[in-house]
Parts: C-alpha cells; structure tokens; sequence
C-alpha cells in the first residue's frame, strides 16, 4: 500500500482523531474517516480518541480502495 502516494492523502492520513475528513490505514486497508463535531470538543476528540464520549453530530467511515485525490490502489 502506498503510505504517501500524494501530499493530500498524507495531510488526510495525519489528520486522525481531528475533526473533519482524515485516512486511515490499518492491515493493508484504507478507511475515509469523517467526524462533524462542535470546535470546542475537538482538542477532546485527539485526546481520547472516543467520540462516544462527547457530542459528535456525526461520524462515519467508508473503505476505499482507490485514493481519492491520485487514484492509486489502496489496499488489497
Ligand atoms: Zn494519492
């Protein structure tokens, strides 16, 4: 899998645990990740990593097997 197929799936793939779209890849698969929480709840969100635990008005996670800014093959 290519960990840094192009600088905007690097900025996603750092963007973990924050608010707003990010990538995770985890056992050879890709997951867009997006988490639509106040500002105010986000330094708690990095913290804990449990949305569960404060208002997330909306969370969600998608597999992808292509990157959606190059293209490349993600995953098996
Ligand atoms: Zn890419």
């Amino acid at each position: 899998m290519p960990a840094s197929c192009c600088d905007e799936f690097v900025r996603l793939h750092s963007n973990i645990g924050r608010r707003g779209f990010s990538i995770r890849t985890a056992d050879s698969k890709a997951t867009l990740h997006f988490n639509a929480i106040p500002p105010m709840d986000e330094q708690r969100l990095a913290e804990v990593l449990k949305p569960a635990k404060i208002v997330a008005q909306l969370v969600g996670r998608e597999s992808i097997r292509f990157c959606p800014f190059c293209g490349a093959a993600l995953g098996t």
